[in-house]
């Protein structure tokens, strides 16, 4: 079974900072990971891996930093990585996005199921997986939080939405997106980390995909989605005092900062 499991690396969400007069994240003032959900993504796939013969291909849209999230796929259990970037799909909107990468599985081959995490941390829009689905023309499965079987034409998943459990029969070739609850990701283990090390992440670029993608499909010219504004939140400063003797005095002084902010009248 062929399964290409799509990853994005994202920062670290704690420490990232925006670029409000821009518009954007600043990307480099923070270090980056794997996108947690595309983590249960690939596990996903390893584990249909273990009860089929397969080849899993993790493919990722990015910088070429993001060779080392599919370094990571790698000593994670992943087959191959494949990395598409170039300078022409900077500022890639959803749409540009899917359609990039959809232009990329259908360049990399013939394929039974795509599995994609539910979301990203960063963007957190969950419109990607889908839209490649529709893109592929194939069905897709959406919020998978177990996957009960699955065959060479076949798979029957569920998904938890609200208060209902649905279980779904889809044939192949498919997309799914996936929830943290599907499984737990594995460790790399030390002979797939030394796999890992040696091996070439493919890099596709504009160029490789040029027959089924016009340059009016990627980054800006291909985005119909156009930020306006971004504004970030002010966080609460918290402050901390530590009171060790006299007890009944601080008992005193907390009372009054608990009138002064209003807490208690
Ligand atoms: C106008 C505009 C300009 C933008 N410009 C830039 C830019 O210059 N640079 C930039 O990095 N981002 C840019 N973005 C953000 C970019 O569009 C999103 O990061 C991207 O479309 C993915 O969306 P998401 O993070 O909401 O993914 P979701 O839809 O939440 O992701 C769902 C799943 O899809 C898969 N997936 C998502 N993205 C990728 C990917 N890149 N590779 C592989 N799998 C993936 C993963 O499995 C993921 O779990 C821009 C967005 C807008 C609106």
């Amino acid at each position: 079974m062929n399964i290409v499991v799509l990853v994005k690396q994202v920062p670290d969400m704690e420490k990232v900072k925006f670029d409000s007069e821009r518009g954007v994240v600043d990307r480099k003032s923070a270090g980056t990971e794997i996108n947690p959900f595309d983590l249960n993504a690939l596990e996903a796939a390893v584990q249909i891996g273990e009860k089929i013969d397969s080849t899993i291909t993790a493919v990722s849209m990015g910088p070429p930093s993001a060779k080392d999230a599919l370094k990571e796929c790698i000593a994670r259990g992943a087959t191959r990585g494949v990395l598409v970037s170039d300078i022409k799909f900077g500022g890639s909107d959803t749409r540009a996005t899917s359609t990039i990468l959809s232009s990329t599985i259908e360049k990399i081959g013939a394929y039974d199921l795509i599995i994609a995490g539910e979301k990203t941390v960063d963007g957190d829009t969950g419109q990607v997986g889908p839209e490649i689905a529709e893109f592929l023309n194939i069905p897709h499965g959406s919020y998978i939080s177990k996957i009960q079987e699955i065959s060479e034409s076949e798979i029957k998943v569920c998904s938890e939405i609200w208060e209902g459990t649905y279980l779904k029969s889809i044939k192949l070739p498919a997309l799914i997106t996936v929830t943290k609850d599907i499984n737990v990701p594995r460790l790399p283990s030390f002979k797939n980390k030394m796999k890992a090390r040696k091996a070439e992440i493919e890099v596709m670029t504009f160029k490789d995909l040029e027959e089924n993608l016009g340059a009016d499909k990627v980054g800006l010219k291909g985005s119909p989605t156009k930020v306006k504004k971004i504004e970030v939140p002010q966080t609460a400063k918290r402050e901390g005092k530590i009171y060790r003797e006299n007890i009944p005095q601080a008992v005193e002084k907390l009372v009054d900062i608990f009138e002064e902010k209003k807490v208690v009248d």
